[in-house]
């Protein structure tokens, strides 16, 4: 999956600086899905983001996470995150209508 269509990633979703390229780690990836994690230099924090293509297009999760990309990715491989896992989030999201009910 070409990572050029995740554009909308590059910025830190807290302090909305940009991603340098060396802060951007593919966990991995295969035809269907690709798993990052991304560390911001300026705030400190560090995101996952799955993204699914289906036959709706490309689909983008991203989560704030204190774990690092090691971490992620021994997570990743004892315990695989399949691509109808990240559609079930994604239909159950859909469905919540405000913010708050997720707290
Ligand atoms: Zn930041």
């Amino acid at each position: 999956m070409p990572i050029g269509n995740l554009e909308h990633l590059t910025k830190c979703p807290l302090c909305q600086k940009e991603y340098g390229k060396f802060n951007l780690t593919v966990l991995d990836q295969t035809k269907e899905q690709t798993r990052l994690h991304l560390k911001c230099d300026y705030c400190e924090s560090a995101s996952l983001v799955f993204v699914v293509a289906n036959q709706n297009g490309i689909l983008s999760l991203g989560m704030v996470t204190d774990v690092t990309k090691e971490e992620a990715r021994r997570a990743l491989n004892s315990d695989p995150i399949s691509g109808d896992d990240v559609m079930e989030i994604y239909e159950q999201l859909k469905k919540v209508e405000k913010v708050e009910e997720l707290i």
